[in-house]
């Protein structure tokens, strides 16, 4: 049976905190938000969260046009390669307006980040408490990523 996971990340991808911090917040949630498990995890470089399925769909923020899938794969490599998603801004082939790929409208919330918190088989609510948690708690506005993975 497939399990269902949702991971909070910041909307900063490059942003991090020291370890001690990550893992008293990840105490905090365990103390105030029921899952199965909640872990935390922390990269030197931004990492592309995604939701565990098939990217389908994929759309540009500015016009709404429908992203070519080969195209996206085509920039994240690149991306990847030479900045290690640090930089995310892309001429959009579509409207040629610049946009950052962690603004991209998935077909299902994805991100990039360096910092994410997972809960395993969250209960009721659990993700969005854990998101306004993690919010208050560093300041910084927290998302959830869904996954079943
Ligand atoms: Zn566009």
């Amino acid at each position: 049976m497939a399990e269902r996971f949702v991971k909070l990340i910041p909307c900063l991808p490059t942003y991090r905190v020291n370890v001690k911090a990550a893992e008293q917040a990840a105490e905090a949630l365990r103390r105030l938000v029921r899952a199965e498990e909640i872990t935390v995890r922390q990269t030197e470089r931004p990492e592309f969260v995604d939701c565990g399925g098939a990217l389908t769909e994929i759309r540009c923020p500015k016009c709404g046009a429908a992203l070519d899938l080969d195209w996206w794969g085509g920039v994240m490599d690149r991306m990847y390669r030479e900045s290690h998603f640090f930089l995310l801004e892309e001429t959009m082939p579509c409207c040629g307006k610049t946009v950052n790929f962690n603004n991209l409208r998935y077909v299902r919330p994805c991100g990039f980040s360096c910092l994410e918190f997972t809960l395993r088989e969250p209960e009721g609510e659990a993700g969005k408490e854990a998101a306004d948690l993690l919010s208050e708690r560093f300041g910084v506005l927290f998302r959830q990523v869904e996954a079943r993975v």
